[in-house]
C-alpha cells in the first residue's frame, strides 16, 4: 500500500527553534516503529541548520504516530536532525536529554509538562477587541461563554486529535486572558514527554491553521496587566513518590550555586519579561520554593505535603522552553542530588 508519513523536526531558528514538516509517501507495509522508517534528508540552509555550500542534512525517526488530521494509516514522525556523517547536529537537543535519562533510568523520573499558548487573530489576541482592551482579567480562568471565551471549537479539535493520535494528553482548560489557553502532556518519561509535547505543538498548529487562527508560545504575548504564558514543569522520582524527604532534597537542590541561572536561562526566550514577580510569578533571579505558593519558583502542591509524597512544580518555565532541555536540567540536578 502507499501511505503519507509527515516528518516533523525542530529548526536551528535564534533564539526559540521553530517546527517544520514535510511529507514522504511511503510504500509497503505501514512501519510498526520508528526503526523501520527511512531516514531522509532536507535543506539545512533553509532552516538556519547549515550554510549553503553544504546544505544536507539528515531526519532520523525517533518517534510516530498515527496521524489523526490525515487518517488512514498515515503517519506523523518526528525526527532528530543529524549531520551527514551520522553525528548529532548542534541543534539537536534531544540527543543530550537521551544521555541524562539514560544515566538516571534508574531514578524513574517522569514529568506532566503544563502547555500555555495564546491563539492570534491577525496582530491581535483572540477575543481582543480592534482597538483597545477588553474587560480586565478575572473572569477568563476556566470561564464559560461567548463573552469569556475565543476559541474553544479549535482547542476541542485539538484535544481530540491529541487523543486519537495517542499522546499522553492529560487535561485542557482556558487561560488567565482572553484567547489564552492550556493543555497538559503527562506524566511520562523524559523523552516520551518532550517528543510528545513537540507533537502537541505541531497539531495545535496544524489545527489552528484551518481555522485561520495561528497559535503563539510568546511568553509575554500582551505588555502590561496580563499573565504571560508559561509551560510549568511537574517532576518526580520514584523516591518523590514514595517519601517528603526526596521532595524537599528536590526543592533544595534546583536553589544549590549557580544552578538557579544555571537553569532559568534555558528555560524560554524573554524569561525576564515573564518572571517579574507579578502575574502568578517568582522574579526570575531570586529561587525560592513552598506549599501551595505560586508566587515560587518551585510549588510543593498542598496534596503533597499531606500525603508526604509525590511531585513538585518548576513554575518557571516559558511557554517557548524547549522541553528536551528543561527535562534534562531538572533530571540532572534533582537526580544527582537525589543519588547522594
Ligand atoms: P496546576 O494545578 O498547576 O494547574 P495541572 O493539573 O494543570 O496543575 O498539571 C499538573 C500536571 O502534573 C499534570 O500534567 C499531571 O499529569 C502532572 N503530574 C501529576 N502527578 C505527577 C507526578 N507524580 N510526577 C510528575 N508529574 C505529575
Ligand atoms: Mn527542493
Ligand atoms: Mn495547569
Ligand atoms: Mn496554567
Ligand atoms: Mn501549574
Amino acid at each position: 500500500m502507499v501511505y503519507k508519513a509527515e516528518y516533523i523536526w525542530i529548526d536551528g531558528t535564534e533564539p526559540t527553534a521553530k517546527l517544520r514538516s514535510k511529507t514522504k509517501i511511503l510504500t509497503g507495509t505501514p512501519a510498526a516503529s520508528p526503526a523501520d522508517l527511512p531516514d531522509w534528508g532536507f535543506d539545512g540552509s533553509s532552516t538556519n541548520q547549515a550554510e549553503g555550500h553544504a546544505s544536507d542534512r539528515v531526519l532520523k525517526p525517533v518517534f510516530a504516530c498515527p496521524d489523526p488530521i490525515r487518517g488512514g494509516e498515515d503517519l506523523l514522525v518526528l525526527c532528530e536532525v543529524l549531520n551527514t556523517d551520522g553525528s548529532v547536529h548542534e541543534s539537536n537537543t534531544r540527543a543530550a536529554l537521551r544521555e541524562v535519562s539514560e544515566r538516571f533510568g534508574e531514578q524513574e523520573p517522569i514529568f506532566g509538562i503544563e502547555q500555555e499558548y495564546t491563539f492570534f487573530k491577525g496582530a491581535r489576541p483572540l477575543g481582543f477587541p480592534e482597538a483597545g482592551f477588553p474587560a480586565p482579567q478575572g473572569g477568563y480562568y476556566c470561564g464559560v461563554g461567548a463573552d469569556e471565551i475565543h476559541g474553544r471549537d479549535i482547542v476541542e479539535k485539538h484535544l481530540d486529535i491529541c487523543l486519537a493520535a495517542g499522546l499522553g494528553i492529560s487535561g485542557i482548560n482556558a487561560e488567565v486572558m482572553p484567547g489564552q489557553w492550556e493543555f497538559q502532556v503527562g506524566p511520562l518519561a523524559p523523552l516520551d514527554v518532550a517528543d510528545q509535547l513537540w507533537v502537541a505543538r505541531w497539531l495545535l498548529y496544524r489545527v489552528a491553521e484551518d481555522f485561520d487562527v495561528s497559535a503563539t508560545l510568546d511568553p509575554k504575548p500582551v505588555k502590561g496587566d496580563w499573565n504571560g504564558a508559561g509551560a510549568h514543569t511537574n517532576f518526580s522520582t520514584r523516591a518523590m513518590r514514595e517519601g517528603y524527604e526526596a521532595i524537599i532534597t528536590a526543592c533544595e537542590s534546583l536553589g544549590e550555586g549557580s544552578k538557579p541561572m544555571d537553569h532559568v536561562k534555558h528555560y524560554g526566550a524573554g524569561i525576564d519579561d515573564r518572571l517579574t514577580g507579578l502575574h502568578e510569578t517568582a522574579p526570575w533571579n531570586e529561587y525560592s520554593y513552598g506549599v501551595s505558593d505560586r508566587g515560587a519558583s518551585v510549588r510543593i502542591p498542598w496534596q503533597v505535603e499531606v500525603d508526604k509524597k509525590g511531585y513538585i512544580e518548576d513554575r518557571r518555565p516559558n511557554a517557548n522552553v524547549d522541553p528536551y532541555t528543561v527535562t534534562r536540567l531538572m533530571v540532572d540536578t534533582c537526580c544527582t542530588a537525589l543519588e547522594k
